[in-house]
């Protein structure tokens, strides 16, 4: 099953160096999830042709302009382009009344259905669910209310081996799937096992939006396969992260390191920046499996 994430936007604050501030497309089995929206987010989905219409769902973390400015457009973009299935937006309960502003004062009356899901800041939880995945949500220590969430693919059956089940009548599927052993009525066993493979692990993606790196959010991201972390500063730095509630380089692969993950990408860049290797070498040191949000690169999670 496809799980991976596009990079549109890895900036912080602001626009700078061709760097677009934060938006990240998830794909999980063909179904495009947008976490963030920074503005720009349009343009990038354009240049690096992700169609806008295949987006279902989307996951904002605070209300700091780098992370949603670019929403009203895009929602307005959709409408214009005669989207007439649902959309679901999970995010602050401010953003609901902000957006139905923005369409009120334009007169806009969207025609699609729009599904607006209100996600606590301060109390983790289950915020949606589907057949492939669940989407979590954890609180973040920022300076405004601030969340984070993480996607967990669902345990998947295990597969038929086709040639094998060739003659074996389609009742026993959904057993053999299960990993059941089944009796024919004839006292023949089929063993699950000789007749399936077993499905992918299930893995997830934890996205750690703009906070201060204080380990409270550890317990919530532990397990994560890959896991995003903003990293706005490098670790000479810290005195401005911990006043501006963001996180380090160093920081960051500190917590991928605690919470077990195999891979880490940092991003969230600070407009000092101009080139990233300095911010990718410092993580590299403490976690070695590091790798830097670039717009345009798709990541397998
Ligand atoms: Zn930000
Ligand atoms: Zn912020």
């Amino acid at each position: 099953m496809k799980f991976e994430v596009t990079v549109l936007g890895s900036s912080s604050a602001t626009p700078v160096f061709n760097r677009n501030p934060s938006a990240q497309v998830l794909n999980c089995n063909e179904k495009i999830y947008l976490i963030d929206c920074g503005e720009g987010t349009q343009q990038q989905l354009i240049r690096f042709n992700i169609k806008s219409a295949r987006i279902d769902y989307v996951f904002i973390t605070h209300l700091h302009g780098d992370h949603y400015f670019g929403l009203i457009g895009l929602l307005s973009s959709m409408h214009l382009n005669g989207r007439i299935k649902p959309l679901d937006i999970f995010g602050p309960a401010a953003l609901q009344e902000i957006l139905e502003l923005q369409f009120r004062h334009s007169e806009t009356v969207i025609r699609y259905e729009l599904n607006f899901h209100v996600v606590d800041p301060d109390r983790p939880g289950t915020v949606f669910e589907n057949s492939d995945l669940v989407v979590s949500s954890f609180p973040l220590n920022h300076r405004i209310p601030c969340t984070g969430y993480r996607f967990s693919q669902k345990k998947r059956q295990r597969k038929l081996i086709k040639e094998k089940v060739a003659d074996v009548p389609v009742v026993y599927f959904s057993a053999l799937k299960k990993g059941q052993d089944v009796t024919l009525p004839d006292g023949r066993v089929l063993p699950a096992s000789d007749y399936t493979t077993a499905a992918e692990e299930p893995r997830s993606y934890a996205y750690c939006s703009d906070t201060l790196c204080d380990g409270t959010y550890l317990e919530a991201i532990r397990g994560s396969n890959t896991i995003y972390h903003e990293a706005t500063f490098l670790h000479e730095m810290l005195d401005r992260a911990n006043e501006t509630h963001h996180s380090t380089a160093l920081q960051a692969a500190e917590a991928a390191l605690e919470a077990g993950a195999e891979k880490l990408i940092i991003g969230h860049y600070s407009s000092r920046y101009k080139t990233l290797e300095a911010l990718l070498d410092e993580a590299r040191a403490v976690f070695p499996q590091t790798q830097l949000a670039l717009e345009g690169r798709t990541y397998t999670l």
